[in-house]
């Protein structure tokens, strides 16, 4: 367990998400790229690339342990995500990779990690959004080029907290769920 940096005070800006492997991180990096030379902005740093399954935003740090308790009941099976439909967003200006097809398995565990955590109090983003990695910052966007699918098999789930940063936002994993 990594713990939470430096120059936090009493709380933790987290969420709950899905962390590449080396050779998933190396795939959507190059996605990354391909995006990049049709639509532009600034590219994620490949350490930094994730897809975010539950947003808490800052806790404080009293309420650890009950999160982490609540993560422990959340018993999701292995399954493997499928990522190839390229979007962005005018609002935030964000470019991303995401999946059209999600297995019953993302569903089920992202639905599990939000009511565990809404039942024990904590408020969590539940829009219903696409389940997306993001690629690119301060792009304007364009046509939708073909990218080539990124097979990410999942094997865990991880709480990462977020700080700002001069060169954009670092994540800490703080702790690692394995699926069975
Ligand atoms: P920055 O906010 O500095 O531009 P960031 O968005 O990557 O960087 P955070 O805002 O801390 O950093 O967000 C951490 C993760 O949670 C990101 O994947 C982000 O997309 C996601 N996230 C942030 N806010 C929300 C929200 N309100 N609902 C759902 N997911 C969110
Ligand atoms: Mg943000």
């Amino acid at each position: 367990m990594t713990e939470p940096t430096a120059n936090e005070s009493d709380s933790l800006r987290l969420f709950f998400a899905l962390w590449p492997d080396d050779a998933t991180r190396t795939a959507l990096n190059r996605t990354g790229k391909w995006l990049h030379q049709h639509w532009g902005g600034r590219r994620m740093r490949a350490d930094s690339l994730h897809l975010t399954l539950a947003f808490l935003g800052s806790t404080p740090v009293e309420q650890l342990e009950l999160l982490l308790g609540c993560a422990d009941r959340v018993q999701p099976k292995i399954f493997e995500l499928i990522l190839e439909q390229p979007g962005y967003w005018r609002h935030n200006r964000i470019g991303w990779l995401g999946a059209t097809r999600t297995s019953p398995q993302y569903v089920e565990l992202a639905n599990a990690l939000n009511a565990t955590l809404t039942s024990a109090g904590f408020a969590v983003d539940a829009r219903p959004h696409v389940p997306h990695v993001t690629l690119l910052r301060n792009t304007a966007g364009g046509e939708l080029p073909h990218c080539a699918p990124v097979r990410w098999p999942i094997n865990e789930f991880v709480l990462a907290a977020s700080r700002t940063g001069a060169d954009g936002s670092h994540y800490d994993v703080i702790k690692r769920w394995a699926l069975a």
